[in-house]
């Protein structure tokens, strides 16, 4: 059984984020795994016991700005002690920069939930938009994710913090020290992405990964995946790579 939560399903949902989430539930429907999904939204409890795996999409500030407090405060404690016993948190673009110390947009800083050291600001500069790809590492080997990018702010990671993964093509975390996204927390299994999309049906050998490390399975039974491939090499045609 896989127990998906995603958190202000409402407002942190763009470039079709939940689509993510359909992945989700198709690829653990296929595979004949149990799947449930539930929503929390602003002022809603979460029990850090019921979720295997905490799914954040992206938002554009004002959507970000609405959740950033409820997430610091209302949910901090539950995503905390669910990240400590090895759930995965899985955010993407705004719930990226929602994980860490806080957002600082002009005139406001809108805090984070403190899952990972990682700040995230504004700055002068255009929007780091478009094609994306990046290499990283999962079990089976060296992998690449392919995808797309928008956002004005920058992610910078503390010393010591993990990136998800390294820019081949695009901008990254920040346009400048070749950073993608975020793997931290007591064990590894808080994720963040700049990438959206959705990233997962491209994706699919990571998808795979985030279930199988929320399940505590070492892999899972494979699939057809012959039209998922095609799309992640038109992703990564279009990156470039
Ligand atoms: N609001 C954030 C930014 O522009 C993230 C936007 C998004 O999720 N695409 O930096």
């Amino acid at each position: 059984m896989l127990r998906v939560l995603a958190l202000y399903p409402d407002l942190m949902n763009i470039y079709a984020d939940r689509g993510n989430l359909t992945v989700f539930e198709r690829r653990a429907t296929w595979r004949g795994i149990g799947f449930e999904l539930a929503g929390a939204g602003i002022g809603d409890e979460i029990d850090p016991d019921a979720h295997d795996l905490v799914y954040i999409g992206g938002g554009q500030d004002r959507d970000q700005a609405l959740c950033a407090r409820d997430l610091a405060t209302v949910k901090r404690d539950a995503l905390h002690a669910a990240a400590a016993r090895g759930a995965v948190v899985f955010a993407v673009c705004g719930g990226l920069q929602l994980l860490g110390h806080g957002y600082e947009m002009e005139g406001e800083r809108l805090p984070g939930v403190g899952l990972v050291d990682l700040d995230t600001r504004r700055e002068d500069g255009p929007r780091l938009l478009g094609s994306i790809a990046i290499s990283l590492d999962l079990p089976g080997g060296p992998a690449r994710l392919a995808g797309f990018e928008n956002h004005a702010g920058r992610t910078y990671l503390g010393s010591g913090t993990e990136p998800l993964g390294r820019v081949l093509r695009g901008n990254g975390n920040n346009g400048a020290d070749g950073t993608e996204g975020v793997r931290g927390g007591p064990h590894g299994t808080v994720i963040g992405t700049y990438m959206h999309g959705p990233l997962l049906p491209k994706n699919t050998a990571f998808a795979d990964w985030l279930v199988a490390t929320a399940m505590g399975v070492d892999a899972l039974p494979p699939l057809d995946d012959a039209l998922e491939a095609a799309a992640h090499a038109e992703a990564a045609r279009a990156a470039g790579v």
